[in-house]
């Protein structure tokens, strides 16, 4: 037997400790966890009803082509449905993009610190991965990653709001670096955090598809939406692309349930609006904090924010641990001296940020 040989040189992915380890090692009856930039306020009150519907068909195969989520989703996003691509999560969006372009003969550009997932698939894959360092603030480096570009290149990665650093790429300069990119790479444009910008200047990027064929915008109802659990994003590109990567996708990959939640949760935009307002509020709390303790942080245009500590980020992350309240130490995100912390409820930031106070 011989496991693929990149294969030997990934580490699974390290999730965020359960709420349930934590309480029982640290004998804790409350715990928080802010670390996965999950929604803090749930998710729309119609999913629940959604679910329970479905729950009579649970023998019963999902819909293949989630034709009743893409209707509603197309009509939405004002796209054609054959415009869209659903996945089990936008993680699987990302995992049949690589299996579909990527292979050892070819090369990969992505943003680091970034989303982690674009490195993983393209490894496994067997191509090269060609990262560009992100500006002094955080921003991409659209230069770097124009020069980096070759014959050989298959897929270029924008995470935009980038996770974990919460900055965005700007409307002239998307624009810019699009029209730069030749038509035989692949621009992904990860949104994941999409409905919680408000940055004017930020792009719409559902238009540009009309004169970018090789583009492909990423969107998730992990986020925002608040249905993590259930896995659910999709990808919105040219259909030509789309039929063409299809064969990559299995069958089934968007359960009953999410599809049902999704759609249900889609109608209800009310919700979003509510959990985004909460959420700036929640930043400008944590910005009144680093400003107050003068403390370096990213703007965010996310549900989290990367601060800088100064001091050993794994040790910080263990002492709030300790107190019941799970966040990410930025040490393995290419942070060592930062916190990403996702936006919680008022109570918990100003928990949180109280705790911050007495450690610093
Ligand atoms: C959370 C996240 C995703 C993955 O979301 P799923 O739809 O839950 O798979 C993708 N990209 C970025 C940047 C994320 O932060």
């Amino acid at each position: 037997m011989q496991i693929k040989q990149q294969l030997t040189k990934l580490k699974p992915y390290q999730p965020g400790k359960p709420i349930e380890e934590v309480k029982k090692e640290f004998n804790l009856s409350k715990v928080t966890k802010l670390a996965s930039n999950e929604n803090p306020f749930g998710s729309s009150n119609h999913v629940k009803e959604a679910l329970q519907k479905e729950a009579a068909f649970l023998a019963l195969y999902p819909d293949g082509s989630c034709a009743n989520l893409r209707k509603k989703l197309a009509a939405f996003l004002h796209v054609n449905e054959q415009s869209l691509i659903f996945g089990n999560g936008s993680d699987e969006v990302i995992q049949i993009l690589s299996r579909s372009l990527l292979d050892k003969d070819s090369n990969t550009i992505m943003p680091a610190p970034s989303f982690p997932q674009y490195k993983h698939n393209a490894v496994i894959e067997g191509a090269e991965i060609r990262e560009v360092q992100l500006l002094e603030d955080g921003s991409h480096n659209l230069k770097g990653m124009l020069d980096a570009i070759d014959e050989k290149t298959k897929i270029i990665w924008l995470c935009t709001p980038n996770n974990p650093t919460g900055t965005y790429i700007k409307e002239k300069e998307f624009r810019e670096f699009l029209s730069k990119v030749p038509r035989h790479v692949l621009v992904v444009s990860d949104e994941a955090y999409y409905e919680y910008v408000d940055a004017e200047d930020y792009p719409e990027t559902i238009p540009l598809l009309e004169e970018h064929s090789n583009l492909i915008i990423l969107r998730t109802f992990s986020k925002a939406y608040g249905l993590s659990s259930l896995r659910v994003g999709y990808g919105i590109g040219r259909p030509e692309l789309l039929r063409a990567v299809e064969p990559a996708r299995e069958p089934f990959n968007v359960n009953r349930f999410a599809q049902a939640a999704a759609a249900a949760a889609l109608e209800d935009q009310d919700f979003i609006k509510d959990i985004v307002s909460k959420c700036k509020e929640g930043l400008e709390q944590y910005y009144r904090f680093c400003s107050e303790n003068n403390l370096d942080y990213y703007p965010s245009q996310a549900n989290f924010i990367l601060i800088d500590f100064n001091r050993d980020a794994d040790e910080l992350f263990q002492s709030l641990l300790e107190k019941g309240y799970i966040v990410r130490s930025g040490k393995a995100l290419g942070f060592p001296t930062s916190l990403r912390i996702t936006i919680g409820t008022r109570e918990q930031n100003e928990e949180i940020i109280a705790i911050l106070k007495e450690l610093l």
